[in-house]
C-alpha cells in the first residue's frame, strides 16, 4: 500500500476505508487489514448513492437514481414557466415540418438557437477532460471517457502552434527530422536551440524553417502551461463551453435576417410565425397540394396560395400592410416578400422607426395568417380595416407593455407610432 501511495500520490485514509474480501484467503487478508486499521466491510454497500454489489444492478436498485432524476426535473420545469411553450414550439415547428438540424443552430445560422443533445454531451465529456488535464479534480471518474475522446482533444490542446508535429508529417516524420516517436518537445531542443535534422525533401524543408521560427522553451520563462483552444488558434487558460460548443457543431451560412425576425421589442409567438415564413414553411395551399388539399386564398380568392401571395402580393394582405408601414416606411412598402424581407434588414430609417417597422412587420404577418386561418375554418371574417384596426391595437399594447423608463431613449416609441 506505501508503495501504491508513492507511484499514485493517492494515501489511504484508513479510517474511512472498508475491505471487502472472498475466496479462499480471507481470514489472513482480515487479519492483515485489522492490523492497517481498516475494518472489514459486507457487501452489499452503497457507493455514491448506487448498491454496490458483485452482480449487475436490477431495475429494482436502479430506482433511487432514477426518483431523483425526476424529482430533478421536474423541479427544473416548474422553475422555467417557458418550458411550456418552448414544447409547444417544438410540437408546432415539428408540424410545419422543419427539419431537426434547422432548429439545431443559432439564431444568426437562422436557426432557433436549441442545442443538441449530442453536442451538449461532447462538450461536457470535454470539459471533463479540460479538468483531468488542468488536475482541477481528482483522477477518478471520466478516465474512459478521455481515451474515448482522445481525438477531439487533439484538436484542441496545442503542441506547437501549427498543431501536432506527428498530423504534420506522419510517421515518417519522426525519421526525417530525427526525433523519436515518443520524445518531449525539450528533448528536441539542446543548448537554447532546436536541434531538428534538416532535411532536403522540400516540404520538410519548409517545416523546419517554421520550427526553427518557433520560441525555445526555455525554463526560466516558468512552467508550462495547458491551453484551451477558443476559435482559430486562440488559446486560453480556461475552458468555456459556449466556445467548445462553437467548434464541435456543424455551422450553417450566416443569415440577413435574423435580426427582422428577432428582436427585443418582438413578440416571441409573433416572430416565430414570421421565422416560418421566412423559411416557406407555413402550410399555404401550394405546400398542402402536397397532401391532396386544395386551396386558393382566402382573402381574395386567387388560384393559388403561396406565401409570397399571401405576403404581400395579395389585394387584401398589401391594403392591410400599405395602410400600416406605408409612412413609417417612407413610401417604401413593396408586394414583394423578398423585396420587404431585404428593406427590413437594411434600410436608413431612424433607429426607432427601424424598431417600429419590425413590430408592425412582424404584427401584420401574424394576424394576416390569423384571418386567413379564421377563414379557413369559418371562425370569422374582418374587413380590411377591421384587420388594420386590430394591428394597430396589438401594436399599442406591445409598445406600453415594453414600459420603456421616462428617461429611456426609446420612451418615444409610442408617440412616434401615432405619428405615422
Ligand atoms: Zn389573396
Amino acid at each position: 500500500m506505501d508503495q501504491f501511495a508513492r507511484i499514485s500520490g493517492l494515501h489511504i485514509n484508513a479510517f474511512k476505508s472498508s475491505i471487502f474480501a472472498s475466496g479462499q484467503t480471507v481470514t489472513p487478508m482480515l487479519n492483515e487489514a485489522e492490523r492497517l486499521g481498516i475494518k472489514a466491510g459486507k457487501l452489499p454497500v452503497r457507493y455514491l448513492g448506487m448498491p454496490l454489489t458483485t452482480k449487475a444492478l436490477s431495475k429494482q436498485e436502479y430506482e433511487p437514481l432514477t426518483d431523483q432524476v425526476r424529482g430533478r426535473m421536474l423541479a427544473w420545469r416548474n422553475k422555467c414557466l417557458s418550458y411550456a411553450g418552448r414544447l409547444q414550439l417544438i410540437k408546432s415547428t415539428h408540424k410545419a415540418k422543419v427539419a431537426w438540424e434547422d432548429l439545431c443552430c443559432p439564431l444568426e445560422e437562422g436557426g432557433l438557437g436549441i442545442r443538441k443533445l449530442h453536442y451538449s454531451s461532447k462538450v461536457f465529456a470535454l470539459s471533463l477532460i479540460w479538468r483531468i488535464i488542468s488536475k482541477k479534480s481528482s483522477m477518478w471518474g471520466g478516465c474512459k471517457k478521455f481515451l474515448d475522446l482522445e481525438k477531439a482533444v487533439k484538436a484542441s490542446v496545442a503542441s506547437i502552434s501549427s498543431g501536432r508535429l506527428i498530423d504534420i508529417t506522419g510517421a515518417v516524420g519522426t525519421c526525417y527530422l530525427g526525433i523519436a516517436r515518443d520524445a518531449r518537445v525539450c528533448e528536441a531542443v539542446t543548448q537554447a536551440q532546436w536541434s531538428v535534422r534538416r532535411h532536403r525533401i522540400r516540404h520538410f524543408h519548409e517545416l523546419h524553417a517554421r520550427i526553427q521560427r518557433e520560441p525555445v522553451p526555455d525554463d526560466q520563462q516558468g512552467q508550462d502551461v495547458i491551453l484551451w483552444n477558443h476559435s482559430d488558434d486562440n488559446f486560453k487558460p480556461w475552458f468555456c463551453s459556449a466556445r467548445t460548443w462553437d467548434q464541435i457543431r456543424q455551422k450553417k451560412a450566416t443569415v440577413l435576417w435574423n435580426k427582422s425576425v428577432w428582436f427585443t421589442q418582438g413578440v416571441p409567438r409573433f416572430s416565430f410565425i414570421v421565422w416560418l415564413a421566412v423559411r416557406n414553411r407555413l402550410s399555404t395551399g401550394d405546400r398542402m397540394r402536397a397532401w391532396g388539399i386544395h386551396q386558393g386564398c382566402l382573402l381574395c380568392g386567387e388560384r393559388d396560395e403561396t406565401r409570397d401571395h399571401v405576403f404581400f402580393v395579395c389585394p387584401y394582405s398589401f391594403t392591410v400592410w400599405d395602410k400600416l408601414a406605408n409612412r413609417l416606411s417612407g413610401n417604401r412598402t413593396d408586394p414583394d416578400w423578398t423585396t420587404s424581407l431585404q428593406f427590413l434588414s437594411a434600410n436608413n430609417l431612424q433607429i426607432m422607426d427601424k424598431i417600429l417597422l419590425k413590430m408592425v412587420f412582424q404584427t401584420t404577418i401574424y394576424h394576416l395568417w390569423q384571418e386567413r386561418n379564421r377563414r379557413r375554418h369559418q371562425t370569422g371574417h374582418r374587413t380590411v380595416d377591421q384587420t388594420v384596426r386590430v394591428i394597430d391595437k396589438a401594436m399599442r399594447n406591445r409598445i406600453s407593455s415594453l414600459r420603456y423608463r421616462a428617461d429611456h431613449k426609446f420612451t418615444g416609441l409610442m408617440q412616434r407610432w401615432f405619428e405615422v
